[in-house]
């Protein structure tokens, strides 16, 4: 029977900290700017375990955080390590051959065919047991027939938890779930629902389907199908990887473009090869310059079509460095593509 199998890494970053800085493990530990250096102004990307003990979690102002404990420890996010763990990830993954979608930096979701659920669970065990000896990263895997549902069970399953929601019992593991817990049902969607009384998922599948499609049109119709239990969500195969990047340090810190401009334009070309080798084509391109007092900025456009080009990516990523320049001299600079698909699979989605 085919199944779906969905993967998603315990406080991702948080967690690939702590590989990189094993002295923080134990600890409350942020990730995002220090009080001190945000001003009181930033907020907190993730977080770990023990942060959350405290009440900390994502989105937070880093002013609340500080309320709750005076002393979390802070780390700056480093995007690039994330992605690159993030790749390492979705490379083993996609050494099963099976078929896959990235959800997200730290989510996929792939199709199993196997004999029972036992077997499935057998198979999530294995992986979860590879990515922690591998990586050093708990996750948590949850197994159902349909993506949206297999998101969801993981969901329930967290943290570092493995579950299998079979057919049979999955009316009976949405039921009593706020409506919310459906994913793509943000609180704007919530509000409108339960203004008409619907909070819980059986709510919403005993109301009748008009009434969700005039106020929701399509997605009204599809959540009702979902609160039903049936899911009909299927695979849509893209690229493995999240982003294809490279960053260097330049000879010596400089706010000289045309010194900036020919690193930049080494690493697109460096970048291309990448995307020529693994068959890919990407929406967005993006540079980045860290300042010779280790804040860094980003800038990407992204664009209506997938494209493989050189020269685009050389183009673009001279033109947005030249806004990144000027004020601070730069130490690093960085180019990446994302948004990326396989070069076969970019028909249905140009
Ligand atoms: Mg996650």
């Amino acid at each position: 029977m085919k199944l779906m199998l969905y993967l998603d890494m315990d406080h991702f970053f948080a967690a690939c900290e702590e590989v990189r800085h094993p002295e923080f493990k134990g600890k409350p530990l942020v990730v995002g700017s220090a009080p001190k250096e945000s001003m009181m102004k930033g907020v907190v990307q993730t977080c770990n375990r023990e942060a959350r003990k405290f009440g900390v979690h994502s989105a937070m102002p880093t002013r609340d955080a500080y309320k709750l404990n005076p002393k979390l420890e802070y780390i700056q996010a480093d995007w690039d390590y994330y992605e690159n763990v993030s790749n390492r990830i979705m490379e083993f993954l996609s050494s099963y051959k099976l078929k896959m979608e990235v959800d997200s930096i730290d989510e996929a979701v792939m199709e199993i065919d196997v004999n029972d659920y036992k077997e499935a669970m057998k198979l999530g065990e294995e992986i979860k047991k590879n990515i922690k000896e591998k990586l050093g990263l708990p996750c948590t895997i949850g197994v159902s027939k349909g993506k949206i549902f297999a998101k969801m069970v993981c969901d329930a399953a967290k943290p570092d938890g493995l579950k299998a929601v079979e057919e049979e019992k999955i009316q009976e593991f949405l039921n009593d779930k706020p409506v919310e817990k459906i994913p793509g049902i943000g609180p704007k969607t919530r509000d409108k629902l339960n203004s008409i009384k619907i909070k819980t998922i059986e709510e919403l599948a005993k109301t009748d389907p008009m009434v969700l499609i005039d106020m929701l049109g399509s997605f009204g119709k599809e959540l009702f199908t979902l609160a039903n239990g049936k899911d009909n969500s299927v695979i849509v195969e893209n690229s493995n990887i999240v982003s294809i990047s490279r960053e260097r340090t330049l000879e010596r810190n400089t706010d000289k473009i045309d010194d900036i401009n020919k690193m930049i334009e080494k690493l697109a070309k460096e970048v291309i090869e990448d995307v020529k080798k693994r068959n890919v084509v990407f929406k967005t391109i993006g540079v980045k310059a860290r300042y010779f007092d280790f804040t860094d900025k980003i800038k990407s456009r992204t664009f209506s079509n997938y494209s493989g080009s050189e020269e685009l990516v050389l183009k673009t990523a001279s033109s947005l460095i030249k806004d990144l320049v000027n004020e601070k001299p730069v130490r690093k600079v960085g180019v990446r593509v994302s948004s990326l698909v396989n070069r076969g699979g970019q028909r249905s989605l140009s």
